[in-house]
């Protein structure tokens, strides 16, 4: 029995000290990706969330489905999906969870990041005051956990901050702004004539559930019982719920932070008001059997302090798609801007604006520009108001983190401090570390001296390459303009023949368009236009000759205009690098297909050309002639990572039944790592929860593969894999002439290898 008597003066809670190179306050998709990233470079990581689980908004306490730069697949940032840590989780969440359940996307993060040996992870622990030290920088963060009754000293050389609000820049006096920049600042078209005190504001989910018999709801006295104070009710569906129901969206106009309990009560009210109006106007009849299943209770937030870097990031940064020397991650959602008054406002919810690609985030905007050894991740990204709506998705702040994790380490490697970073020759190992991590920089390709694939000679048993896509007999009217994108080797343009079936005699018209930019796929460059007629019939077949041709290899559309009375032969060929896409808008993020941005807006106008989602996507059935031959095995050491102006990759012919991939060296080399990446479609989105997915593993994923020595030792076996990434690292050096990858299964497309690296 503990008996414990009156103690004069009180208690003090259980105290403890830790010590890392690295604390990481917020547990948020940033906050985990992060610090996964710098625990994997060796650094002890001391990671603090206030939340019972991790996740932040793409945790199940808020249940956003998490995004990054392919925007729903709904503008023209084709293989965009991030790479690195925050790549890997979308793709683990697929493989486990292809319904989109939070509560195991809350057990794949807790996995992620408890499985790291050097991440002490403190969960239900809310930091709430730092120390600082004699050098202006954070020394200490001291936080509190109410379920274990003790606090805690954090202290190391380098502090992250990933916690949403900024708590560790607003205490240790970070420069920051709140608010929107007026057009004077920046010279950014979307900003306004003064700067004002308007923000995103916060939003609550909510859950319901088919009981199969009637359900009785009666509200809280609390809830709004004036459904008409809400302007867009009647878009109210029965079968909105989740993050569907992103605009119920309150305090873009309040104290973001301070306010924040107050906001969550308003949210409450709104929230339940809503339902009670599903449930009980008689609007709804297919409601009768619902039930609330979930309520969130912690708001999802949106935006409050944004700190400044040695950057802030602008809409010019976005729209322009500008370059930086320190380019370390990418971003690619739409500059998307809500009114601050959010559900109560008459305006529409958002506005979102895309840029024609994706863009660069350089480093700059990483870190404090006078706490010296403060780290910035997350949503409190150095940005402008409008650049922030386009950098505070959880994808790319979880991409940008990783960058975060990465200098930290080098930070750490160097005994430096983050601003460093940018001397001369840092910046280039810090982007090479990172590329070999699976980070996507636009632009930036890995060059690595240290690389002993790059010196290999490469062969294969065969290669593929784009000749026939077979036409399956599905047939596609030709009303709304489509186009094959192809990656096309530098020299003349192949000519295409469509298979087409026409109720009459037709003309068709087809042009080849290509991107302003190295990597983008926005067609804004006509190259030439073809003209055949073709007569009644079915299956005929419609070669179109260019004159035209390209110096550099890069990716091609093959615009297909729409034709009254014919139509299109598609196939179900999937080639790596190769889509069908159609001139359409995705309501999700556009308004229309043609983006129309207001006059001095800064704003490109351009058409969205999209693919379908799987299963029904289906490319159109062509020949290609001469065909392209761009899955040499080359490709795979070519330092790009995914489809970029080209391919980038190996695939072997369809016929090839034993696939393997050679690296040899005229003398032995030793070898003590050797890493893969391989084809997990970087085009699909694969929204992390309430979305389903009708795919565990990405078709030209490899599943199954043996490495092997040229020797004949086999160096791995590998079964039911669907990363991207492997990586083997021997226990002990193997010395070989040459490496062997043996291909044993794969889904439905051609198995692609993007990257081979020996070191
Ligand atoms: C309604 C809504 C819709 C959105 N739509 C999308 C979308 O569709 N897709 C998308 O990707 N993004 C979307 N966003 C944006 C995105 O959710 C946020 O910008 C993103 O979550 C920011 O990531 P973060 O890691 O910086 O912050 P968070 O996700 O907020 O994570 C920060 C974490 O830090 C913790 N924390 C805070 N203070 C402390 C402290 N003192 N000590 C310890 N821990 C602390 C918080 O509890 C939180 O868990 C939306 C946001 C909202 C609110």
């Amino acid at each position: 029995m503990l008996k414990n008597e009156f103690q004069a003066g009180g208690r003090t809670p259980h105290h403890e000290q830790l010590t890392g190179d690295l604390v990481v306050v917020g547990g948020g998709m940033a906050g985990v990706c992060g610090s996964i990233t710098a625990a994997r470079q060796g650094l002890r990581v001391l990671l603090v969330q206030d939340r019972p689980v991790l996740g932040g908004n793409a945790s199940s306490e808020v249940r956003l489905w998490a995004l990054g730069a392919t925007s729903h697949m709904g503008n023209n940032n084709r293989w965009a999906r991030e790479g690195g840590v925050a790549g890997e989780i979308l793709v683990e969440n697929l493989w486990r969870n292809p319904e989109g359940n939070p509560i195991l996307m809350d057990a794949l993060l807790l996995e992620w990041v408890t499985r790291e040996p050097n991440i002490t992870l403190l969960l239900n622990t809310a930091v709430s005051a730092i120390e600082m030290d004699a050098n202006g920088g954070i020394s200490g963060a001291l936080a509190f956990c109410s379920q274990n009754e003790t606090s805690y000293t954090l202290t190391a050389p380098l502090f992250c901050d990933a916690s949403g609000d900024g708590i560790l820049g607003y205490l240790s006096g970070a420069a920051f702004r709140m608010g929107a920049e007026a057009t004077s600042e920046f010279g950014e078209g979307l900003a306004g004539p003064e700067p004002v005190h308007e923000l995103l504001g916060h939003t609550l989910f909510f859950y319901s559930r088919d009981t199969g018999k009637p359900v009785t709801y009666i509200p809280p006295a609390f809830a709004i019982s004036d459904i008409t104070k809400i302007p867009r009710y009647r878009e109210l569906r029965v079968t909105d719920t989740g993050c569907r129901l992103w605009w119920l969206e309150y305090g873009g106009d309040m104290d973001t932070v301070h306010g924040s309990e107050e906001i969550k009560w308003e949210l409450w009210r709104i929230a339940y008001g809503v339902w009670n109006y599903i449930k009980n106007s008689g609007e709804f009849p297919d409601a009768a059997n619902l039930t609330l299943e979930w309520m969130g209770t912690i708001p999802g937030k949106r935006e409050s302090r944004r700190f400044e870097g040695d950057h802030i990031l602008t809409q010019q940064d976005i729209v322009e798609q500008r370059t930086h020397n320190d380019a370390v991650s990418l971003g690619g959602w739409a500059i998307d801007i809500h009114p601050a008054r959010g559900v109560y406002s008459a305006e529409p919810s958002c506005v979102q604006w895309h840029a024609k690609g994706v863009y660069q985030i350089p480093f700059r905007t990483m870190y404090s520009r006078n706490i010296p050894n403060l780290f910035l991740a997350g949503r409190i990204l150095s940005s402008t108001h409008i650049a922030f709506g386009s950098t505070r998705v959880m994808v790319t702040c979880g991409h940008n983190a990783q960058a975060v994790g990465m200098a930290a380490a080098l930070c750490i490697e160097e005994k430096i401090l983050p601003r460093e970073l940018l001397d001369e020759g840092r910046m280039e190992r810090l982007q090479r570390r990172l590329l070999r991590a699976g980070q996507h920089i636009p632009g930036v390709r890995l060059r690595d001296p240290q690389d002993l694939a790059s010196t290999a000679k490469m062969s294969a048993t065969s290669s593929l390459h784009i000749d026939t896509l077979v036409a399956s007999g599905e047939l596609r009217d030709a009303n709304m303009p489509c186009a094959l994108l192809l990656p096309v080797t530098a020299g003349p343009i192949p000519a295409i023949s469509l298979l087409v079936d026409a109720a009459t005699q037709a003309s068709l018209h087809m042009e080849v368009w290509k991107s302003s930019k190295a990597g983008n796929t926005t067609p804004d460059v006509k190259l030439a236009s073809a003209d055949v007629v073709v007569e009644a019939g079915q299956s005929i077949p419609a070669k179109f000759h260019f004159d035209a041709h390209i110096d550099q290899d890069s990716h091609v559309f093959f615009i297909v205009a729409p034709a009254a009375g014919v139509q299109l032969h598609m196939s179900k060929a999937q080639l790596p690098g190769v889509l069908t896409l159609w001139q359409t808008l995705n309501r999700a993020v556009a308004k229309s297909a043609v983006q129309n941005p207001p006059e001095g807006s800064g704003i490109d106008s351009f058409a969205f050309w999209l693919p379908e989602r799987r299963p029904v996507a289906r490319n159109l059935a062509v020949t290609v002639d001469p065909p392209v031959q761009c899955y040499e095995p080359e490709m795979a050491i070519n330092g790009w990572g995914r489809p970029w102006s080209g391919a980038n990759a190996w695939a072997p012919a369809t016929e090839d039944t034993a696939p393997r991939l050679r690296l040899k060296w005229d003398t032995p080399q030793t070898l003590r790592t050797i890493e893969l990446t391989f084809d997990a479609d970087f085009d699909h989105p694969m929204e992390s929860v309430l979305m389903g997915h009708p795919e565990r593993v990405m078709p030209g994923c490899v599943t199954s593969f043996t490495v092997s020595t040229a020797e004949g030792e086999t160096l791995a076996t590998v079964a039911e894999h669907h990363q991207s990434y492997w990586r083997l690292t021997l226990a002990k050096p193997v010395t070989t002439a040459g490496i062997e990858l043996a291909i044993l299964g794969h889904g439905s497309a051609p198995p692609a290898v993007f990257e081979a690296r020996c070191y």
